[in-house]
């Protein structure tokens, strides 16, 4: 057989659709690193640069597919990002990326499916949006010889949306011999801004435990996926603004609503008997939870909308020696329950785009709920713990 006849490593539809996804990533993240988000009716300049690079290379696919290319930056957020699904537009992607109906923008704001579009921007774009504040903290807290520390105010932030003046004074001094975590505080929470608050009060989601910015109508409902869909999502908690702090909406995206699912899996299996240790080794895993008789597993959580997307974000599990504090037998990558059911292909589109998955078979995909009854269930209580 000649090599024309089995085709070339990257076929012309290969490029297609990293062209497609180059586009879909920059105004992705163009639209997420928008300063000051005020919503569509007042979209100012300066655009995110990366809104402009977008628009150009969609407005090159456009002539390409002979179809009309948004007339500016304006017409693609209000009416491209807004109004049209992407499957819509005139790029190739593919069909495990399950563009079918999703829009970048719902109600003005980045939709999950624009979150996890920019995020994957890193990959394709070498643009990093992971937080310098982040990095701060992990390196800092290693330097220190402390990694405890970066677990725990990654705890701290996912548990703590909104803190009040008090509050906010009692968390920076809850780390007396480590002045830097203090500042880690200050600089993890900004002032509440009056466009948050509503009648002086904010908004902390009964579901998810985030705060909401009031919608221009002055509504207030929880935009987080997991809190949009639910029909019993309780009311949410009002915070006096005057002299509150929130935390900083990078966070919100990056740290807490992420770290949600992995605290409400650690407290799970602890409850079931387990010591549960949370991001082991500056973030090695989410958590390694041991048993008294030796059971132990070690667990990254995983809540993504596309798993088309996931898949390259999936990591090499370490493998720690059984004199290691952190030492686990199995390893089991946890996906929440409410994304396999609103995805029956979920898995399979993991599995079929995971180099890492194939690469390391032992491990097993599982949902939260399977994973809790694979687990002993022993007495008493375990605890969650942030380091060895
Ligand atoms: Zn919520």
């Amino acid at each position: 057989m000649s090599l024309t006849q089995m085709g070339p490593v990257y076929s012309g539809r290969a490029s297609a659709v990293r062209a497609g996804e180059v586009v879909l990533s920059l105004v992705a993240s163009g639209l997420v690193g928008m300063r000051g988000w005020s919503g569509v009716r007042r979209l100012q300049h300066p655009y995110d640069r990366n809104l402009q690079l977008g628009l150009d290379r969609l407005a090159a696919l456009c002539v390409r597919a002979g179809v009309g290319a948004p007339v500016g930056v304006q017409d693609l957020v209000a009416v491209w990002c807004a109004e049209r699904p992407v499957d819509a537009w005139p790029v190739e992607l593919d069909p495990d990326a399950q563009v079918g109906g999703e829009r970048l923008l719902i109600g003005g704001e980045p939709s999950e499916f624009c979150l996890e579009w920019a995020v994957a921007a890193r990959d394709v774009v070498s643009e990093v949006h992971e937080s310098t504040l982040v990095k701060h903290v992990k390196d800092t807290a290693c330097a220190l010889g402390r990694p405890e520390l970066y677990a725990r105010w990654r705890k701290f932030v996912t548990e703590h949306a909104v803190l009040e003046r008090g509050e906010f004074v009692a968390a920076k001094n809850a780390v007396l011999d480590v002045p830097q975590w203090a500042t880690w505080v200050e600089e993890s929470y900004g002032l509440v801004p009056a466009e948050a608050a509503v009648g002086g009060r904010v908004a902390v989601c009964g579901g998810c435990g985030q705060w909401i910015a009031p919608r221009a109508d002055g509504r207030v409902r929880c935009r987080v996926w997991r809190c949009a869909r639910r029909h019993d999502l309780p009311e949410p908690a009002w915070v006096e603004a005057s002299g509150a702090r929130r935390l900083e909406p990078e966070l919100v995206r990056f740290v807490a609503l992420p770290g949600r699912p992995e605290l409400d899996l650690a407290q799970r299996l602890a409850a079931r008997g387990a010591r549960v240790v949370l991001y082991p080794k500056l973030d090695a895993l989410d958590l390694v939870a041991v048993w008294p008789g030796g059971f132990s597993v070690g667990v990254d959580v995983k809540d993504w909308h596309s798993p088309y997307l996931l898949a390259r974000r999936i990591k090499t599990f370490p493998v720690w020696g059984a004199d290691d504090p952190h030492a686990y037998r199995r390893g089991f990558l946890v996906v929440p329950r409410d994304r396999l059911d609103a995805n029956p292909r979920y898995l399979d589109i993991l599995a079929r785009n995971s180099a890492a998955l194939k690469a390391q078979p032992h491990l097993k995909v599982v949902c939260d709920d399977e994973l809790v009854g694979l687990c002993p269930d022993l007495r008493p209580a375990g605890e969650v713990v942030c380091g060895p």
